[in-house]
């Protein structure tokens, strides 16, 4: 077989490991739990485990933690579930908030070294301060404060005796960098709030900045890798580093995740679920982990559309289509067949007088044991699809029209001799005759037909709500447009059909499974689905009709 060629990030491990740089590859996922996992999630999800699985070593869980106001337990649980459901194994789950003595420790220390001070000025007048990128910042007043006024004012600030907003720890760097980033970065902020793990321990908290590396580094993280917007970052990354003098992490970059008609940012996906514009985090048109398996999405197609896109050191848009082809792939492979109707009109077998004829039906023609084998009831009057009957055939036309002939599903020719319409001129029923020796699989009539519809037995049907999906946005780059990314939502992204006709065998439909409903399209059962009421999403249609 053909040899994959090694993306950036592959290289750089393989030449660190040949060159003896490091022994063991560790590396990290590192959600911050304000939210459910995105399917750009997943992106840096396969990537950092299917390195260390790939090169050995192993990969750490690590909750970024240090924002109090935004997380909560109830989402680190989910991100645990998602990641687990994708295939994935961390070996420690950590969190930053677990270093918070070390972190304040190492502020302390910088704070020693006389590369650190607090300032109270305010959070315009920092900015003022901050310079643009092309005119140098100018420091103020505060920046040369002793070490030791510096030391006692940082201990004031953790010990609760100023408000939210009165003064911060900055690192003291260049107020002239080209970076802006290393123009006097805040590093310590004060926040009387109750976090979800330390609860009222803390009022004050590290940045980002301050806590990301440092974490890497005391998980002895050899490769961070993260997107491309913290390129600007990692000179800071390496900056405190090098002054702590503590395990060398590196980080590296590459580009994001973005699909057409999607948002992907966990604030955004937040204001749709708060804002009821969907149903929840699960909503099976979100684009999170847990949207994507409630709506029928596997986890071998969300790794094989990872390893699809690749890793890139530029942004690019990856179409929604590709994602959608890989679950159809994949379905197409495991999916039992079953005959649902979807938009159901009768049909009687006028010379048809069986009663209990019980046909087989190959479960899967694509899978390699064909999946086997179930039953399915016949009887005089079946359901159709309504658009497998036309009155006036089109040129081509191979399915039911009047004197036209067709092939039900498994079972028998039939002809179209009449059909039904009513007081408004809809039609209501379609009236055929069979041909008793065209049984499928002992056929002796000699017919030839070209079309084949799928049927259910009126008196075996059961019934069940199906949804329908479609993008959740109109806009290819719902994010890029002018205005509320929330004025590009589709109002027909769902459609719920609450009658549809399915085979009995149907009924029998586990949670976490795929079907394909013959000609229709893949579907799997929702969660809101009971005994008594049966739901069924579609996964996604059997082709790719989407006309954009
Ligand atoms: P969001 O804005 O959606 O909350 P984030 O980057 O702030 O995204 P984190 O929870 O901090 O979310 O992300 C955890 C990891 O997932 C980070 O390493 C981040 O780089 C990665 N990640 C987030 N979004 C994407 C994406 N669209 N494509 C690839 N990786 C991503
Ligand atoms: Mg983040
Ligand atoms: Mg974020």
């Amino acid at each position: 077989s053909e040899e994959k060629s090694l993306n950036f990030i592959e290289e750089i491990i393989e030449n660190d490991l040949k060159s003896g740089k490091y022994e063991t590859l560790v590396t990290r996922f590192p959600p911050e739990p304000n939210g459910y996992l995105h399917i750009g999630h997943a992106k840096a999800i396969c990537l950092n485990f299917g390195l260390t699985q790939k090169y050995g070593g192993y990969t750490n869980l690590r909750f970024d933690d240090t924002n109090p106001v935004t997380e909560k337990t109830e989402y680190v649980n989910s991100q645990q579930e998602d990641i687990q459901w994708l295939g994935f194994q961390w070996k420690n789950e950590l969190y930053a908030s677990d270093y918070f003595e070390t972190l304040h420790a190492y502020a302390v220390q910088l704070i020693e070294k006389g590369l650190a001070y607090v300032d109270e000025s305010t959070a315009e007048e920092i900015a003022v301060q901050k310079g643009t990128p092309t005119e140098p910042g100018t420091p103020n007043q505060y920046r040369d404060r002793s070490i030791e006024e510096n030391l006692a004012l940082f201990a004031k600030m953790k010990a609760g005796e100023f408000e939210d907003g009165t003064c911060i720890l900055r690192a003291k760097i260049d107020m002239a960098s080209t970076n802006m980033l290393m123009r006097d970065p805040i590093i310590y902020r004060i926040k009387h709030a109750h976090h979800h793990r330390t609860g009222d321990t803390w009022c004050i908290y590290p940045m980002y900045d301050f806590a990301h590396g440092q974490s890497d580094s005391i998980e002895n993280i050899t490769h961070s890798i993260c997107t491309l917007e913290y390129v600007s970052h990692r000179e800071l990354y390496d900056w405190f580093i090098t002054q702590l003098g503590i395990f060398p992490s590196k980080q590296y970059e590459f580009a994001r995740l973005n699909l057409t008609y999607t948002v992907m940012s966990k604030r955004k996906l937040l204001q749709l679920v708060n804002e009821g514009l969907v149903s929840g985090w699960d909503d099976p048109r979100m684009p999170t982990i847990s949207g994507l398996r409630r709506r029928g999405y596997t986890p071998e197609s969300i790794r094989e559309f990872c390893e699809r896109i690749g890793i890139a050191k530029r942004e690019n848009l990856i179409e929604l289509s590709l994602l959608e082809f890989c679950i159809r792939e994949d379905l197409n492979k495991k999916a039992t067949r079953a005959m649902a109707v979807l938009d159901p009109i009768k049909l009687v077998i006028t010379n048809y007088e069986g009663d209990g004829e019980i046909l087989t039906g190959e479960n899967n023609p694509e899978a390699e044991d064909k999946g086997g084998t179930r039953e399915i009831p016949f009887s005089k009057e079946l359901w159709i699809e309504r658009e497998d009957f036309m009155e006036e055939p089109a040129k081509k036309w191979f399915r039911l029209a009047p004197g036209a002939m067709a092939r039900l599903k498994f079972a028998y020719i039939v002809k179209c001799e009449n059909f039904v319409k009513d007081a408004d001129g809809n039609i209501t029923e379609i009236h055929c005759t069979y041909f008793p020796e065209s049984k499928s699989g002992s056929d002796t009539s000699g017919l030839s037909v070209k079309g084949t519809i799928h049927w259910v037995s009126t008196k075996h049907a059961k019934t069940a709500e199906v949804r329908l999906y479609d993008r959740l946005f109109t806009s290819v780059q719902p994010d890029a447009e002018e205005g509320d990314f929330k004025d590009y939502l589709n109002p027909n992204s769902k459609e719920v059909l609450s009658k549809v006709y399915i085979e009995p065998a149907l009924a029998e439909a586990t949670l976490g499974t795929g079907y394909q409903f013959i000609r229709k399209g893949y579907f799997c059962l929702d969660k809101d689905s009971t005994a008594e009421h049966l739901v069924f999403n579609r996964v996604v249609s059997l082709k790719d009709g989407w006309k954009g």
